[in-house]
């Protein structure tokens, strides 16, 4: 799969147009980025925790009967995924109260919820990604109902699945964030999944195993992702 010239560069990853007009490749890197880019770093090694531990997830979900971007990962920091249409919108499923949730709500962080939620943010920079319903997401045209109700289901199923596969490594998936997109008439699961797009704590101790240690500023964030993929048996 032959990496053309650069398409975009994102907060966390640059996009590389190939010689099919249907592949893109996926390059991870390890610029971490906070509270709409105002807080910035570098995580030594974020980029290929991230790169292995998306397309882990990823095949597991292909397996459980959510379609995805998935091709094939090319080496270390690279995947080579289908080029989608991005539906704009940020899809965040809670099992937990944390971030946001816990801010907006006053709800305490950390307490179960009875069932899980589900939110959307409309992707959009200028306008600082705001929270939108269904009906708003349809009249700005970002999608349609036939898609909000796929997106819906296959948002909880990918849910049920992570949940009971960090349970069982003794991680708690506290909420996390996806996105779909259009291909060939199929919407499919896009973008990451990782612990810069979810919150993972450790099921005994709470302690805080994904990008939060860098949003607060707890440190070590290297050794926290690094602690994720030893659970998961990423090689
Ligand atoms: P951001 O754009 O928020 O800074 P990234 O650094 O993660 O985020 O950039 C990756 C960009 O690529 C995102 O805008 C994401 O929506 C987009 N993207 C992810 N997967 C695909 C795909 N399969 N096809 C097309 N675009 C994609
Ligand atoms: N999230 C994300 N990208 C965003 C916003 C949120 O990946 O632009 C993820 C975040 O990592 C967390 C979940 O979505 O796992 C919920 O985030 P929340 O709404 O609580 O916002 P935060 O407090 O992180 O700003």
């Amino acid at each position: 799969m032959e990496k053309l010239e650069q398409l975009y560069e994102g907060k966390a990853k640059k996009i590389f147009r190939t010689s099919d007009p249907y592949i893109l490749v996926i390059e991870y890197k390890d610029d971490a980025a906070a509270f709409h880019g105002e807080k910035k770093g570098t995580i030594l090694g974020k980029g290929i925790i991230n790169n292995k531990m998306s397309n882990y997830t990823m095949s597991l979900l292909e397996k459980n009967g959510v379609p995805t971007h998935l091709i094939r990962e090319l080496n270390d920091r690279e995947t080579a995924v289908k080029k989608v249409e991005i539906v704009p919108l940020e899809v965040i499923v809670r099992n937990v109260s944390a971030g946001n949730f816990a801010r907006r709500l006053g709800v305490e962080e950390g307490k179960k919820l009875p069932c899980p939620t589900l939110e959307f943010l409309y992707k959009d920079d200028a306008l600082g990604d705001p929270m939108v319903n269904s009906y708003h997401a349809v009249a700005i045209g970002a999608a349609t109902f036939e898609e909000i109700d796929q997106i819906t289901k296959y948002a909880f199923l990918i849910n049920d699945v992570m949940s009971k596969y960090f349970k069982d490594i003794g991680i708690l998936l506290v909420d996390f964030k996806v996105e779909f997109g259009r291909y060939r008439g199929q919407l499919l699961l896009a973008d990451e999944i990782s612990p810069d797009t979810c919150r993972l704590w450790d099921i005994n101790t709470n302690e805080r195993l994904d990008k939060d240690r860098f949003r607060r500023d707890l440190g070590n964030e290297t050794e926290a992702c690094q602690e994720v993929f030893r659970r998961l048996g990423i090689r």
